[in-house]
């Protein structure tokens, strides 16, 4: 997509705090970040949201968890949250498709 942040990053277009990147998944530093580890993962072609990924580039996605894991391998003793905010209710600003990679201090929610 043209007019896409997350498009834009991928393909190095615009800068980012990058912390790990493949041939078609990209992690990086949330700009403003709400835990002490929060590293979004995702994929460097455009989806607007995790289940029309999961539907339009299965593997991809599946790499994206990998990478997940090995961010926070790096980061946080291999330990994760992995949020895919869907829709504006649900917190999602960013209409291409991104997991939150979290962990780190109270992160005031549990399931
Ligand atoms: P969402 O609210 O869509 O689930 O998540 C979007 C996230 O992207 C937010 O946490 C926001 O801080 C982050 N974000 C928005 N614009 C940028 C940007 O230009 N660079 C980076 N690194 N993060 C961004
Ligand atoms: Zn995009």
């Amino acid at each position: 997509m043209t007019d896409c942040i997350f498009c834009k990053i991928g393909a190095g277009e615009i800068p980012a705090d990058i912390v790990a990147e493949t041939e078609d998944v990209i992690a990086f530093r949330d700009i403003a970040p709400k835990a002490p580890v929060h590293v979004l993962v995702a994929p460097k072609a455009h989806a607007p949201n995790v289940a029309a990924a999961a539907r339009e580039m299965p593997e991809v996605l599946a790499r994206m968890a990998i990478v997940a894991q090995q961010v926070a391998d790096a980061e946080c003793d291999g330990e994760f949250r992995l949020i895919f905010n869907t829709g504006p209710s649900a917190g999602q600003t960013v209409f291409h498709v991104h997991g939150h990679i979290m962990n780190g201090g109270a992160l005031g929610w549990s399931a």
